[in-house]
């Protein structure tokens, strides 16, 4: 049941992305769950509910805390390489992952608990304040809160911030040593080994040459041959054409 959910409550806004079914249930068109709502209950995701026979967002506004971190922390290596990142992410998920490493918050229930009141405009400007070029909806899918992070990008590109979404299930998988040697005989040319230590792993190479473009250990960086126009500065193959691979820092900056 949708317990404390009120249109009253100022984290709880009407959404548009669901359609009424013939037995009477509402169906939340926001993503592949399709949950279908009678009064007062809630989806899989705990934060979307039926309320008032509308489809309603209990968590507008709600952060269940901030972090800013490395954006290849994210993991992001080929975005603003070297700059940092203001995260958040809220309670709730509509994902079941039995490895999920954000539990506690993927799947509490206890959303007043954890959670902290940060409105889109805030979140803005404190990533500005902390020097952050962008800022991450993370530790949960996004999708689940769709109002409020498409409230919060616009807010961060009014300030030049870039919004970062959680990026997509893949792009987000973080591969073990194996797999990712598995990945690159397979074709795929750029992967990174996550949540271990593995400085190979971590490491771009150029595709043509196979020299090391950008070191990192961890998430700090240090070579750093790429150039201005994203080639490789060993032999000049263009790594991928994507404004992404920019640099944010020359050579000369971070050495
Ligand atoms: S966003 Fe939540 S309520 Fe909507 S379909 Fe997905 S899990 Fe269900």
């Amino acid at each position: 049941m949708v317990d404390d959910g009120s249109l009253d409550d100022r984290y709880t806004v009407s959404t548009r992305h669901w359609h009424r079914l013939g037995d009477g249930r509402m169906q939340c068109d926001v993503c592949p769950r399709a949950c279908r709502l009678r009064e007062g209950q809630r989806g899989l995701c705990f934060v979307r509910g039926r309320v008032d026979d509308q489809v309603v967002l209990t968590s507008y506004g709600r952060s269940s805390g901030f972090c800013v971190d490395p954006i290849e922390k994210k993991p992001l290596n080929h975005f603003l390489p070297g700059s940092s990142v203001l995260s958040f992410g809220t309670a709730g998920c509509n994902l079941a992952c039995r490895f999920c490493q954000n539990w506690g918050i993927s799947k509490s229930r206890e959303i007043d608990r954890l959670s902290d009141a940060a409105m889109p405009e805030v979140i803005a400007a404190a990533a500005e304040r902390l020097g952050c070029r962008s800022v991450a909806m993370t530790y949960n899918d996004p999708v689940i809160f769709l109002e409020y992070a498409l409230d919060v990008a616009d807010a961060c590109r009014a300030r030049g911030i870039k919004a970062v979404a959680g990026c997509s299930f893949p792009a987000t998988m973080t591969p073990t040593p194996r797999s990712r040697r598995i990945a690159l005989e397979h074709g795929l040319r750029y992967v990174y080994t996550g949540n271990v230590h593995d400085a190979n792993g971590s490491r771009t190479h150029c595709p043509g040459c196979g020299a090391t473009v950008v070191e990192r250990d961890w998430y700090v960086i240090g070579r750093y041959e790429l150039t201005a126009d994203a080639c490789c500065g060993r032999c000049g193959t263009l790594m991928r054409r994507s404004r992404g691979l920019r640099p944010v820092r020359t050579r000369r900056e971070i050495t």
